[in-house]
């Protein structure tokens, strides 16, 4: 697209999510050797930081890949094939889980959740009841297909009362909705930068438990360039096993300046007070959120009856410069998603409400009280959001 001053682009999608100027700044640096002390000295920063975001004392490794990679490494580094696995299923990634555990020769025990809702943890422990041999669960913390957030502390209390070791994808969770690794005793945790963490796509994390580290050492599933092992005797000499992203690196590292400056808990706050007023919003227009369970940085919209999600997806690319996703699979034209994670203040949810409402105006199928959702969302905003400046942690 060229240059336009009368259509700014405006990146809403859950993934790759909009970068802020000082991490596009720092993307810009002048190449930093990878083994140089200097590049070593903002991997230890960054890797501290990591922990911080993922509530962990453990190390968290950074993989150049996408956030699938340590999904990947979260099943080839801890089991053999023929292991069995429980794969929880509610949306796109927990299907993931799956795919991947086959891939390796893993069986896999799928839990099919509805889409929409949540994994009720007495099926999570009824599973493992009927199968005691199975050495690792794998779950979804934000199923970003569906727009569902999982109780992942009811779930680790669940799994932690068994020898299986708890996976969570927190992909798009991670720096948008709380999760107390240590202290809800999740083992192992995958994530990526490219959702609430606010870098371009490239860099994944992940983090592992002293009890999922056992597992690896028994674990027989072919691996080289995502073997943990080397990733851990890497970061103890402060560095990485193979090239890093370094600029990515470099990006990442403004990004959880930045997180860490606004703190743990009011980062969590801001995106709950979105989440609420988005919510609000879409209901006062007459609109339906999709998910039962709905995760605090996303937020689906069921399209109303008889209109093609898709539609008001593209019209909003193409007219309005707004670029969000719509449904996968079954819930392809049927939902559309807005995110508001990361890089989000409280400007953007009666932004993304007016576009809505414009949109929906141009396919001919106009809210019944204009004006209505963006008034909801702001009186949540406006009550909540000075409420954010006291949170001091
Ligand atoms: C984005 C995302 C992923 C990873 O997708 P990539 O394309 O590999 O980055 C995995 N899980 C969830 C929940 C996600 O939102």
């Amino acid at each position: 697209m060229s240059p336009r001053a009368d259509l700014k682009p405006r990146l809403y999608s859950p993934g790759p999510t909009e970068v802020p100027p000082y991490v596009l700044q720092a993307l810009g640096s002048p190449i930093t050797h990878h083994r140089s002390p200097v590049f070593s000295e903002y991997l230890m920063e960054v890797s501290e930081n990591l922990k911080y975001v993922v509530k962990t004392g453990q190390d968290v490794y950074i993989i150049l890949a996408s956030a699938t990679g340590a999904m990947e490494a979260a099943v080839s580094n801890l089991l053999s094939p023929g292991d069995k696995a429980i794969c929880v299923r509610g949306g796109k990634f927990g299907e993931r889980w799956s795919e991947i555990c086959t891939a390796y020769g893993v069986e896999a025990i799928n839990i099919d959740v509805e889409w929409g809702y949540a994994v009720d943890p007495a099926v999570i422990a009824d599973t493992l009841k009927k199968n005691p041999d199975v050495k690792a669960v794998y779950t979804t913390l934000s199923e970003t297909s569906t727009g569902i957030v999982t109780d992942a502390k009811a779930v680790a209390e669940v799994i932690g009362k068994t020898n299986a070791v708890m996976v969570i994808d927190a992909t798009s969770s991670l720096g948008a909705t709380p999760l107390l690794t240590d202290q809800w005793g999740v083992d192992v945790v995958v994530g990526g930068g490219h959702k609430a963490l606010t870098i371009p796509p490239g860099l994944a994390f992940i983090s592992l438990s002293e009890k999922a580290w056992k597992l690896t050492a028994a674990s027989k599933c072919p691996k080289y360039y995502l073997d943990l092992k080397k990733y851990r005797s890497s970061l103890a000499k402060q560095t990485t096993p193979f090239t890093p992203g370094v600029n990515l690196v470099m990006g990442l590292r403004e990004s959880l300046k930045a997180f860490r400056e606004e703190g743990y808990n009011r980062t969590m706050r801001r995106h709950e007070i979105l989440g609420e007023a988005m919510r609000a919003g879409v209901k006062a227009m007459g609109l339906e959120v999709y998910p039962k369970a709905p995760f605090n940085g996303l937020t689906a919209i069921l399209a109303p009856d008889g209109m093609d999600a898709g539609e008001i997806v593209k019209t909003l690319r193409n007219k309005y410069g707004i670029t969000i996703a719509g449904g996968q699979d079954s819930l392809k034209g049927k939902i559309f998603r807005f995110a508001h994670m990361g890089y989000a203040d409280r400007m953007d949810v009666p932004l993304m409400l007016a576009a809505t409402e414009m949109v929906l105006a141009d396919l001919g199928r106009p809210v019944p009280e204009a004006g209505k959702g963006v008034g909801a969302a702001m009186e949540i905003l406006n009550r909540e959001w000075p409420n954010l400046a006291s949170i001091t942690d």
